[in-house]
């Protein structure tokens, strides 16, 4: 079979012939040639098409494609210029790669589903690319393939932020409950992040909303309650943020132990009980052999630091998902009575803001907004935005997300 007849079925170009294969020592270089007579608009969504030319000036174009083999596969095409009357003189649209890609689309999903699935150095090198071109890639492809009416119909959401950088660089993501998509991602974690939420979801939609759940924190409600937004939605506070707070507390009980343990006895003592810290914020059934000794001796000496752990672990079963929502009211008010007897001044705070947002906690519960599911995603969200750690931007780090968490279809080249 002749390289050029190969090429033709190998790529699957609709509309293209293969003019010319030379096949080199690291590459293979494919040259292509339209056939269409009409030229289309590039930009998405455009559709614009028309027969006349901007200009005669030919416009060199290359793609990197799948690799035959250990070479790297180069498309070119010698391309002509439109006059789009809604964005002016461009490059004419080729059908095998999407705008301002310097790659196939193929080898774009191929990019975007390992960089799904793995991590980036695994991708670099499978994919010989540089991890920043792999954050322009998921934008793309992102942007092509999900779903358009993600925003429509929403009745409960949730809103979370999240970081993607070390140093203080956020995203707000919000998750449809019902679906458990992630439907939406902007960069910050102000009321101005969730404002920029409510302008793309508009007015009509936003009256749709009957509950939103976040964490305890001032920013989003001020956002949600506003005109125009969702005034009308229950705000519900995540129960998994509630857990949070205790491990936070119990964490803060025992720092005030150690230190205090440290000026007192032998430095052998203090440091052992330095390394009880991950025993105690674990949940028991995860922690080792020696874990759980080192959690024994924290309870033989009956100390503040037990009875901080019994709190968090306490708190933690209530919000487990296997009690109705009445068992939790009553357990919730109990435990908000131990925790202002406690005498542990961490625990003592956390039990009065919990009764100052004990309604909005009962409300998630009611709603079914189930701790595990919520907590199982939220993780899942913030170790891929730990791999987008890197990318150049808060966009490429919200592609990435998407591309994970979203309402996106997302096949290889060969399963289309
Ligand atoms: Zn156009």
């Amino acid at each position: 079979m002749r390289a050029t007849t190969l090429f033709n079925n190998v790529l699957d170009l609709d509309g293209i012939t293969v003019a010319d294969v030379t096949v080199g020592t690291d590459q293979v270089n494919v040259a292509v040639r339209l056939c269409r007579r009409r030229l289309l608009c590039p930009e998405p969504d455009c559709g614009f098409s028309t027969r006349w030319r901007a200009d005669t000036r030919p416009a060199d174009s290359s793609w990197r494609s799948l690799d035959m083999g250990s070479r790297k596969v180069i498309v070119t095409a010698r391309l002509r210029r439109l006059d789009c009357p809604d964005h002016g003189v461009l490059v004419e649209q080729v059908p095998f790669a999407r705008h301002r890609a310097r790659f196939t689309r193929d080898f774009e999903d191929l990019v975007a589903w390992c960089a799904s699935k793995t991590d980036k150095t695994a991708v670099c090198r499978l994919l010989r690319i540089a991890w920043l071109t792999v954050g322009a890639i998921v934008e793309r492809v992102v942007a092509d393939g999900l779903d358009p009416h993600r925003l429509d119909g929403l009745v409960s959401i949730g809103v979370d932020e999240i970081s993607w950088k070390k140093r203080h660089n956020y995203l707000t993501v919000v998750v449809d409950h019902a679906t458990g998509d992630v439907i939406w991602t902007g960069p910050g974690k102000d009321a101005a992040a969730l404002d920029a939420f409510f302008a793309e979801l508009g007015p009509q939609r936003s009256a749709g909303l009957t509950a939103i759940s976040m964490d305890m924190g001032k920013a989003y409600p001020k956002s949600a309650r506003k005109d125009g937004h969702a005034p009308q939605a229950e705000i519900c506070w995540d129960p998994f943020h509630v857990v949070a707070m205790g491990a936070k507390a119990m964490d803060t009980v025992r720092r005030v132990h150690w230190n205090q343990l440290r000026a007192t006895t032998d430095p052998h003592t203090a440091r052992r009980f330095k390394g009880a810290r991950w025993a105690l914020l674990k949940n028991p059934a995860d922690l080792s052999d020696r874990q759980t000794d080192a959690l024994a001796a924290i309870k033989r000496t009956g100390s503040a630091v037990w009875r901080a752990y019994r709190g968090k672990e306490a708190l933690r079963a209530i919000f487990a998902g296997d009690l109705d929502p009445q068992e939790v009211t009553g357990l919730l008010d109990r435990w908000c009575g131990w925790a202002q007897r406690s005498r542990l001044e961490a625990f003592v705070k956390l039990g009065r803001t919990i009764r100052e947002h004990r309604h909005g906690i009962l409300a998630a519960i009611r709603l079914g907004l189930s701790n595990g599911r919520v907590e199982g995603r939220n993780a899942g969200i913030r170790l891929i935005a730990r791999r987008a750690w890197g990318f150049h931007s808060a966009e490429a780090a919200a592609a990435m997300i998407m591309l994970t968490h979203g309402p996106i279809t997302l096949d290889l080249p060969y399963e289309k």
